[in-house]
């Protein structure tokens, strides 16, 4: 038989899913894959239940549900002060993930340059390259992850049409700096390209940071694409439920794109996110403060197993260095090691690397599980590390 495509049979399943995989496998305490133990808030889980049971499960209007386009603007100005048209600015797409594919559809023509910063979110290269665009990909440097201007401006060139981004980040955990973002914001004035910002980690921030998008800066509200997933801001990760704030000029093309990609996301879960994001500001100030402390505890348990434990910012990660533990082996043989012998899974830093000579010791672990898990978890790895 011919051969089907050939970068997809040249790339491997996500490194989340393997790991999920194997923490199933071995009866490991999955820290791996970022998803949260708990149920999100009851009240929006109610009104998806009760939104099934109302006659309205038919095909939902193309660009999302008008409740939630609304309410999406509504987060925009009462979050960032922005002016958002949620009827002509807003498009409701099934997950971030699908709206990071759009926004860049919405922008790229084959040979095209994207501007990306690594390390990267695993979905971004493989779209570039699959929509014939060329990745041009920048690498921030442990333990502090800052931005190399320099090669960051090298960058952009005659062909750049847009950088894509993620902050706060994943798995790093940094939080972009105004003084940063002011930065990105004349590399894309000055080469006239666009901005695709990944913000789904937007209210998980932490130590008194704010979250600031490059939309809300001078030049950026016609340029930025800005994307939001509900399942991040409602712990609600199985419901797939992303959103993009753009121009009116650009929205439209994100919104072509997303009719040929999945056209429309379900209506009950759309209902009950525009719920949540009316929810009062001591709800999205308590989910970043609960989720530090859960930070705090993991980060203070896995310094005590002997890890040197980078600081996080933001999102539901922290990065870990284990070259002090003395194991004998790169990141991916460590994550594999401890899910088998420890009982307890993380995830490869290496895995968010498009280059071979990614660094090799790091591990990210996920802290959006019950305090008893996370507890569980250190104790286990203290006990397999002889501590
Ligand atoms: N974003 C999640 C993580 O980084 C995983 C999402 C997925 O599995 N597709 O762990």
């Amino acid at each position: 038989m011919r051969g089907a495509n050939t970068y997809l049979g040249s790339i491997g399943t996500t490194i989340f899913t393997v790991m999920s995989a194997l923490a199933t496998e071995h009866g490991s305490i999955n820290l791996g894959q970022g998803f949260p133990d708990t149920e999100g808030p009851a009240d929006v889980v109610k009104a998806a239940a009760d939104a099934l049971k109302d006659g309205r499960n038919q095909y939902p209007p193309m660009p999302g549900v008008p409740e939630l386009r609304k309410a999406v603007a509504a987060a925009n100005k009462r979050f960032y002060g922005l002016d958002i048209d949620g009827m002509t600015e807003v498009t409701v797409t099934s997950g971030a993930t699908e709206a990071i594919t759009a926004c860049l559809m919405a922008v790229l023509d084959p040979g095209d340059e994207v501007v990306l910063i690594e390390p990267l979110y695993d979905t971004y290269v493989p779209v570039v390259r699959m929509l014939g665009a060329i990745p041009r990909i920048v690498r921030l440097t442990p333990p502090h992850w800052e931005l190399p201007r320099d090669a960051l401006a090298a960058a952009f060139g005659p062909k750049t049409k847009a950088i894509l981004f993620n902050s706060p980040m994943n798995p790093c955990s940094k939080v972009f700096t105004a003084d940063e973002l002011a930065f990105i914001a004349g590399l894309v004035e000055r080469h006239d390209t666009y901005a695709i910002c990944d913000e789904v980690y937007e209210h998980l921030i932490f130590d008194g940071l704010k979250h600031i998008p490059l939309m809300t800066l001078p030049g950026m509200r016609e340029r930025t694409m800005r994307i939001g997933s509900a399942g991040k801001t409602f712990s609600l990760t199985g419901w797939k439920v992303g959103y993009v704030t753009a121009g009116a000029a650009l929205t439209p093309l994100v919104q072509k794109a997303h009719q040929n990609l999945t056209f429309t996301t379900a209506p009950n879960l759309q209902r009950a996110v525009a719920v949540g994001l009316g929810k009062d500001d001591a709800y999205f100030a308590s989910l970043a403060r609960d989720l530090q402390d859960r930070r705090d505890l993991l980060a203070k348990g896995l310094a005590s197993v002997g890890f040197s434990v980078l600081p996080s910012h933001g999102s539901y990660f922290v990065t870990t260095d284990f070259a002090p533990l003395g194991f004998n082996g790169d990141d991916v043989a460590f994550c594999r090691h401890i899910t088998e012998k420890a009982g307890v899974t993380a995830i490869p830093v290496s895995a968010f690397y498009d280059d071979p000579d990614a660094p090799r010791h790091y591990a990210r672990f996920a802290f959006c599980k019950r305090p008893e898990v996370l507890e569980e978890a250190i104790a286990r790895l203290k006990r397999h590390f002889g501590h």
